[in-house]
Order: structure tokens, then sequence, then C-alpha cells
């Protein structure tokens, strides 16, 4: 029995997680998400609460008839305990699969099986690229699962990224706003 570790910030989820999660899917029997950086939401770069997350990932794996374990893992900002906090707040698992450099080193020195996914199309399928275009209003909703592109619409998520990247007017300069008054 495989009970396997994927962690990520899922901001949005999107295909590229999607697809390495099949992956994982034949190799493990069971699937725990850790949820990176539980604690963050509306910023430009973390969007998304945990909670959102959570029904992301739940709606798009709805299909994958194995046990599925979503977990929101609160940054600890000591990355010497973190693989034992990660540890407190999941069920047991035999491995981990990521492609982040610090969490392969934190886990690998604790000991822990780790396996490295390759990406896929990660020109396009990124956290990064994807929050960029719902920003700049062009067409994004190919590069998730269609669950995902209903839950962001549900939160209405498309209008908090696009406020969330505005600035607050404070260069359009002190001169201008005082011609008014
Ligand atoms: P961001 O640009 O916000 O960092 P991201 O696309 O890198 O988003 P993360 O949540 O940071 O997504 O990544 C979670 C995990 O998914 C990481 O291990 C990362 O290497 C992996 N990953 C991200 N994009 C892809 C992809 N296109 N193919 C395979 N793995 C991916
Ligand atoms: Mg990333």
């Amino acid at each position: 029995m495989i009970r396997a570790l994927y962690i990520g910030r899922f901001q949005p989820y999107h295909n590229g997680h999607h697809y390495v999660i099949h992956q994982i899917a034949q190799e493990a029997d069971e699937l725990i998400i850790g949820i990176g950086s539980a604690q963050m939401s509306h910023e430009p770069t973390d969007p998304f609460t945990a909670g959102e997350r959570v029904l992301m990932i739940t709606h798009a794996l709805q299909g994958l008839h194995k046990p599925l374990y979503v977990i929101p893992l609160e940054d600890i900002n000591r990355n010497a305990l973190w693989v034992s906090h990660v540890r407190a707040m999941t069920p047991p698992f035999h491995r981990i699969y990521s492609g982040n450099p610090l969490v392969i080193r934190l886990f690998h020195e604790a000991g822990i099986e780790v396996h490295r996914p390759l990406m896929y199309e990660r020109a396009t399928l990124s956290g990064t690229k994807i929050r960029d275009l719902i920003a700049r209003e062009e067409r994004w909703e190919e590069y998730v699962p269609p669950p995902v592109v209903r839950v962001i619409q549900e939160i209405d998520g498309i209008t908090r990224i696009r406020a969330l990247n505005q600035d607050d007017g404070d260069d359009t300069g002190f001169e201008e706003t005082t011609d008014h008054v």
C-alpha cells in the first residue's frame, strides 16, 4: 500500500498539476494533496483562500476513484522544522512528489523518498501565467480543468484577481488630483 503526498500552492489548480496527479495515481494507492501557504489569500500571487483551493482540487479530482485527502498547510517560516509540521498535518505517507528544489531538499534530508515529476507544457501551464491571463482579460479557461473554471466563477475569482492587480492610483500624481479641488 503506497500513500503519496503532492504539495503545491495551487493558485490556481491547473492542467499541469492535474496531469502530474494522474501520473502519481498510477503509482500510488492513496493520494494526499498538501495546499502550501494555506494562510495566504487576496494577494496578486496568492489570490485564493485555502478553502477555495480545496474546492477546486476536490471537484477536479472527483473521478479519480482513489482515496484523496486535501490538506491545507500553513507556512511556519522555519525550514528546518517544516517537514515535521507537514507530517503532523497529513495522514502518514510513504513518498512525496515535488518539483520544488527546497521541498525536495527538506524531504530528502528527512530521509523520505522523493520523486520529481517532469514538467508538462510548462510554457502555458503555470500558475503565474494563468493569473496573468486572468488579470489581462485574456483566455485562460483552457489551462485548468473545467470544474476549476466553475469554482473560480462561483467565487467571483476573476473580478478578485483583476481588483488585486489594480494599483491604488498613487502614481496619477498629486498635481492632477488638486486640479479638481
Ligand atoms: P506559480 O507560478 O504560482 O508558482 P505553479 O504552476 O508553479 O504556480 P505551484 O502550486 O507552485 O504551481 O506548484 C505545485 C507543484 O506543481 C510544484 O511541484 C511544481 O513543480 C508543479 N508544477 C507546476 N506546474 C507544472 C506543470 N506544468 N507540469 C508539471 N508540474 C507542474
Ligand atoms: Mg511554483
